[in-house]
């Protein structure tokens, strides 16, 4: 079946094929981790299922609230099927607590609660490394509306309120974590709608029975551990994997299909 399929475009961490309806897309979740712009890499088996799993969920939940995603429907541990959208070139980051860029940047201790959540604009750019812009830019370049901005600040916040109850709930601190929004034409109206995934790749999770163990990619940044051991630690408390069960590593098998 894969040698029938068209790819649309492969990325660091997903490869996308032409999905089997108009307008959809086959996202595939690779076991490949990067850091630091691609400067640091590897493979770690089954990380590509995980976040899989755990995106397929929080999108679930998403679309169940009325927030709009591009999320469809899981095909197979590893392949969801997605609504096609433009992406609108910009990485939103929401940060409840300093970490990361952040602490460095502004000299903050890292764990430090801050006054309240911020949300911040990165344009998507491997090559200027993701420069930090403004709504100026955004707006004055075209890379998205004033009303497409209002869009995105609005569900962040939503998201963010959302998912920080959730993680909270089973013991898991949501410090920061970063959405990619996409475009689509509906009813001859332009739409925008939350598309990427969430996962333990991008957001900062730290575990509160744990001495605020870090959960998340910050294990393969800062070379703190098994990243995997962590993300199933997350779908574990998320009710997502059984205890004792661990998730199938190897090649994917198609659960449901309309290829
Ligand atoms: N993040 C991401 N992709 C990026 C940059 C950041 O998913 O290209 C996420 C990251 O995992 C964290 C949040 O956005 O949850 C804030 O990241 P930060 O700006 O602190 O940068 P980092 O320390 O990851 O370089």
């Amino acid at each position: 079946m894969n040698g029938k399929r068209t790819q649309l475009y492969e990325g660091k961490a997903k490869i996308l094929y032409q999905g089997p309806e108009p307008n959809t897309v086959i996202v595939h979740f690779k076991d490949d981790a990067t850091a630091f712009n691609a400067e640091k890499k590897a493979v770690i088996e089954g990380k590509g299922v995980l976040n899989q799993r755990i995106s397929e969920f929080i999108f679930t939940k998403l679309n169940d609230i009325g927030l709009p995603t591009h999320f469809l429907r899981s095909l197979n541990m590893r392949e969801q099927l997605v609504r096609s959208v433009e992406i609108i070139p910009l990485e939103v980051v929401i940060r409840n607590v300093a970490a990361g860029s952040l602490a460095k940047r502004l000299g903050l201790e890292e764990g430090t609660a801050l006054p309240r959540s911020i949300i911040e604009c990165y344009y998507k750019n491997d090559k200027l490394g993701d420069p930090m812009v403004n709504e100026e830019h955004i707006t004055a370049f075209g890379w998205a509306t004033p009303m497409e901005m209002d869009d995105m600040m609005h569900m962040s916040i939503r998201i963010n309120d959302f998912l920080s109850g959730l993680f909270m709930g089973i013991g898991i601190k949501l410090v920061d974590f970063k959405l990619e929004f996409g475009r689509f034409v509906e009813n001859e109206m332009m739409r925008v709608v939350l598309a990427d995934e969430i996962s333990p790749d991008n957001c900062r999770l730290w575990d509160m029975r744990n001495n605020n163990a870090k959960m998340d990619k910050d294990i393969f940044r800062r070379d703190l551990g098994s990243l995997v051991d962590a993300y199933q630690e997350v779908a574990r408390r998320l009710g997502i994997i059984q205890e004792g069960e661990t998730p199938p590593r190897s090649r994917p098998k198609l659960v449901k299909s309309d290829l």
